[in-house]
């Protein structure tokens, strides 16, 4: 088995031993990405000299040390809306195609703490907005599985880079579904961590009371690993909560006997492809003969989910890309005759088309005579939302769902109709509103692409997510195939 084959777990465990260097590891990654991103496009910018420089440093440093950490040496994609500092981080828009930000968001600096290495930046839908990374303004990501479908997205080039083996691992964010939908188009598992769990600073701000970053790996228990790093409260981030961060890797191999599997009935809609709900209930009923009880719920107010975060999140949005005028970040048009053609020439220019719906969508829905009557109201079903959950969890442990309505689509294939593309979020975008966290797990194969099983946990509760993953991914039989283009 080639290095860039192996997981996180495996390769920390090889350097810890001695017995691979992180440069051997680095330059595996290199060539592995040298010989297939020009058919993925995963990577929006690459840090190849950057990424063995720091690798040779921690060849002679290892030496010295006694204890290592948890990621020395292991190189990691970061989607690039992440700030890094001294690196281009461009959200995919051509507003920030030359911003280099001048620190680095608190993800990295954890990350850096543990001595992992920066391994690129990934391509994404403009400023994380789209399911299927065609909103990039530079490229669009293919799927590994398949060239002629999308990765899903918005972190699409963070699932694909993982599951093409061309990284180890990866970050995302996620604010509708943005981690999950795409490790389910590539067949890897994503997290997104409960709001709170860790800390936003440094992510560029989409819809900031539904982000969340979170890792995209080959293996839960590297997502584990990785949720040990990123996790707690930052006083950088008011938002991120003083809440313990336990090892999550204790939790992996708990027996599950007693535990409580809610299948929410809205989620399992009459017209959900036939393969997909048998392949999740078959999952399910496999955790059943391990000893879990599962029952079935209802989550009501979902039927309005996707109407309520599509008029939250560009109304936050619309907010937080104000900042974007040409004054203090990124682009500035070449020819103005005064101030507001300045602003309004740079931001016409700078911001591509979904990105202008949102920003539209949002400020038509938080004018005034509007306010009440939309954003006012989605902020109301938000809370009936949640409590919709909170009553579930009363009785569940956790809850399980396809992460998505069906496997990748073809590229091109719902581009053109934003509603369409808006319904394939129809399963991931109501945690998010309700904060809580939840996992996507690959469970099987229909046509030869990925299916996603998703498990839904109490707040803070990304323990017992994680335990029920890790028997997903034992019980399921799924093999990540990597694959010559
Ligand atoms: N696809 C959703 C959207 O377009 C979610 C994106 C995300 O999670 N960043 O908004």
């Amino acid at each position: 088995m080639r290095l860039w084959e192996r997981s996180l777990k495996e390769l920390s465990e090889l350097v810890r031993k001695k017995e691979v260097k992180p440069s051997e590891i680095v330059s595996s990654f290199i060539d592995r990405k040298n010989q297939v991103d020009s058919k993925i496009k995963a990577f929006v910018s690459y840090t190849d000299e950057l990424s063995l420089e720091e690798a040779k440093k921690k060849d002679e440093e290892i030496v010295k040390l006694d204890n290592i950490p948890s990621l020395y040496g292991m190189p990691i994609a970061i989607k690039d809306n992440i700030s890094t500092k001294g690196i281009r981080t461009t959200c995919s828009s051509k507003m920030l195609e030359n911003f280099t930000p001048v620190y680095d968001a608190t993800v990295i600096e954890k990350l850096k703490s543990q001595g992992y290495i920066i391994f690129g930046k990934t391509n994404l839908d403009e400023f994380a907005m789209g399911s299927s990374t065609e909103n990039s303004a530079f490229f669009t990501t293919k799927n590994p599985w398949d060239l002629e479908r999308v990765p899903g997205g918005s972190s699409g080039g963070s699932a694909a880079a993982v599951a093409s083996g061309q990284a180890l691992a990866s970050l995302g964010s996620d604010t509708g579904g943005s981690i999950r939908q795409p490790a389910a188009f590539c067949g890897v598992v994503g997290l997104k961590p409960t709001y709170g769990r860790v800390s936003r600073y440094g992510l560029v701000a989409f819809a900031s009371s539904l982000d969340q970053i979170g890792p995209i790996t080959r293996t839960v228990e590297d997502t584990a690993i990785l949720m040990n790093v990123i996790s707690g409260k930052d006083s950088r981030d008011s938002t991120s909560k003083d809440i313990p961060v336990e090892d999550f890797t204790q939790f992996l191999n708990r027996d599950i006997k007693g535990l409580k599997i809610g299948i929410p009935k809205e989620y399992f809609p009459e017209d959900l492809d036939n393969h997909i709900r048998e392949r999740i209930l078959n999952v399910v009923k496999q955790l059943e003969k391990e000893g879990a009880v599962v029952e079935e719920i209802s989550l009501p107010y979902t039927k309005y989910a996707i109407e309520t975060y599509y008029i939250i999140a560009p109304s936050e949005a619309s907010s937080n890309l104000a900042r974007f005028d040409g004054v203090r970040y990124g682009y500035r048009t070449k020819e103005y005759s005064d101030l507001e053609e300045m602003y309004s020439k740079t931001r016409d220019e700078g911001f591509g088309p979904e990105v202008k719906r949102r920003i539209m969508i949002g400020t038509y829905v938080l004018s005034s005579g509007y306010y009440d009557a939309y954003y006012l109201k989605a902020q109301k079903v938000r809370t009936l939302i949640y409590k919709d959950f909170m009553n579930a969890f009363e009785n569940v442990d956790v809850i399980i769902t396809p992460t998505t309505p069906d496997v990748a689509f073809k590229i091109g294939e719902k581009s053109s109709d934003p509603i369409q593309m808006y319904l394939s979020d129809i399963f991931t975008v109501s945690v998010n509103l309700a904060t809580v966290p939840a996992i996507n797990v690959p469970c099987g194969l229909k046509d030869n692409l990925p299916i996603g099983l998703q498990i839904i946990g109490k707040p803070f509760d990304e323990g017992t997510i994680l335990n029920v993953a890790k028997k997903v991914e034992d019980l399921s039989g799924f093999k990540l195939k990597f694959f010559n283009y």
